[in-house]
């Protein structure tokens, strides 16, 4: 079983625990360091030590607590080349251990398959982490979802999917300029409720036990909005069994975990 809290999600920060076989992993670490061990620490099953993190792109949200993290745990960070140089540029200095997309890697008891997305980094990345029988996809930060996307998470017993706006909500929203709205309804942007709804039903199978929306926009979004379309789409392929939640969102209790 692997055993998932998400610590942080949205544009102020992301950062999510992954736990199985004896082995901890951060994918992201977007907070302060000092906040992400907080956090850690007030888990009801703390975890002793981390084995390093998974880094989706360069981004200061998915970034912040990186440097810290490393010295405090000296553990390493599994990047991607450009990735990596980006974080140097950024000054954060710690071990990088670098895989090849779409290669699968090692890191203790995962299995961890990265694939490419479309997004406004250098090589961005989302990634399945399977572990015996349990497999969990994150695909976040992501303009939309090409056919590469669809083939790599589909299947999965749990997925962390961005749910970033309503696209109603985001172009009648006057305090955001409209390049800013075009950044984010682009290709290399942030996916919309409706764009992650219509992603599920290419890739829900009956194994979709939970879905994680994430990364949802204060102002341009809800997260009733983005619940109620994404148990629409389930209901459509037939998974009525498919928990959603959406962790992080106003209200919601952070940590939030779950074990599949
Ligand atoms: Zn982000
Ligand atoms: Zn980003």
């Amino acid at each position: 079983m692997i055993r998932i809290s998400i610590l942080a999600s949205g544009s102020a920060g992301n950062a999510i625990l992954a736990r199985a076989g004896g082995t901890t992993l951060l994918i992201d670490a977007g907070l302060s360091a000092k906040r992400i061990q907080g956090l850690l620490d007030g888990l009801d099953d703390p975890p002793e030590g981390l084995d390093g993190v998974l880094i989706s792109h360069e981004h200061i949200d998915h970034t912040r607590g990186v440097a810290g993290l490393c010295k405090k745990h000296g553990m390493p960070v599994f990047t991607n080349p450009f990735t990596g140089e980006r974080l140097r540029g950024m000054g954060i200095e710690a071990e990088m251990r670098y895989f090849s997309t779409p290669s699968t890697f090692k890191v203790g008891s995962f299995l961890i398959t990265p694939f490419t997305v479309p997004h406004d980094a250098a090589d961005p990345v989302g990634f399945v982490l399977k572990y015996q029988e349990s497999s969990f996809a994150v695909a976040s930060d992501l303009g939309y979802a090409p056919k590469s996307v669809v083939n790599a998470i589909r299947g999965v017993n749990a997925l962390l999917l961005e749910s970033n706006h309503d696209e109603v909500m985001l172009q009648q929203h006057d305090k955001r300029p409209p390049s800013v709205k075009q950044r984010i309804l682009s290709h290399h942007g942030h996916l919309s409720n409706r764009a992650a709804s219509e992603l599920i039903t290419e890739i829900a199978t009956p194994d979709l036990r939970h879905v994680l929306l994430a990364h949802l926009s204060e102002d341009c979004n809800s997260p009733s909005l983005a619940i109620n379309a994404m148990r629409d789409a389930l209901q459509k392929t037939g998974n009525t069994h498919t928990q959603v939640d959406c962790p992080g969102a106003a209200g919601a209790q952070l940590p939030f975990s779950i074990t599949i």
